[in-house]
């Protein structure tokens, strides 16, 4: 059983966009994207002007990018976990598993859903260790968000929290509190101040 964490706290914004590491990072060998294009279809690019959900303009799904050596600073830094974490086999391909994870900033872990499949993190192949990585993560106060398109579900080791769509202007914040003298852990969606709504914090 996991200790809580002494952070009580943690706020989520970003759910739309395509957030690039500040290290350099390259794929592990033996790894790179081929046939796989799903982070050219799901999420926002503001470089691109290209919303959330919607397949990129440049993007030939199957074939590739049409303007690979002109395409922005996004696409050439962003890498999903898939590439760079030798743990996710081949069945975490994004294009097979139908999502893609990609660690956040702030160390937790985001999960981006294609909606047309919007059950595929549930699957019985990938659901226990999504569950393992987020009892590992909330030991430090991080979180596991799981984007379909608009809508948001928080990961808790004994439960999922469905936010719903969450609109523009507002965030997800999870926060501990204590029930009949236990703690336990929920989130809630909270209206955010403009420096914050196009990052998480
Ligand atoms: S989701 Fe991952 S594997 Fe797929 S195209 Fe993007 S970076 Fe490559
Ligand atoms: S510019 Fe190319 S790499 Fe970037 S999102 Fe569009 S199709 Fe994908």
């Amino acid at each position: 059983m996991h200790a809580f964490p002494a952070a009580s706290d943690a706020l989520f914004c970003g759910m739309n966009d395509r957030e690039t590491s500040t290290a350099i990072q390259q794929p592990i060998p033996g790894r790179a994207c081929g046939s796989c294009m799903l982070c050219c279809k799901l999420p926002a690019i503001a470089s691109l002007d290209k919303p959330m959900g919607k397949w990129c303009l440049h993007a030939a799904p199957g074939a590739g990018c049409a303007s690979y050596e002109k395409r922005p600073g996004e696409c050439r830094e962003f890498l999903c976990d898939w590439l760079l974490d030798p743990g996710l086999g081949p069945d975490w391909k994004p294009d097979r598993a139908k999502f893609y994870v990609h660690s956040a900033q702030n160390g937790g872990l985001n999960i981006m859903v294609d909606p047309g499949s919007p059950a595929a993190w549930r699957d019985a192949h990938y659901y226990p260790a999504i569950k393992t990585a987020a009892a590992r993560l909330l030991v430090d106060g991080r979180n596991v968000f799981v984007l379909i398109g608009r809508r948001v579900v928080v990961v808790f080791p004994d439960r999922d929290v469905d936010m719903g769509a969450v609109p523009d202007g507002h965030c997800v914040r999870t926060f501990s509190h204590s029930v009949n003298g236990r703690m336990v852990w929920d989130a809630r969606i909270e209206r955010t101040a403009p420096s914050v709504q196009n990052g998480e914090v």
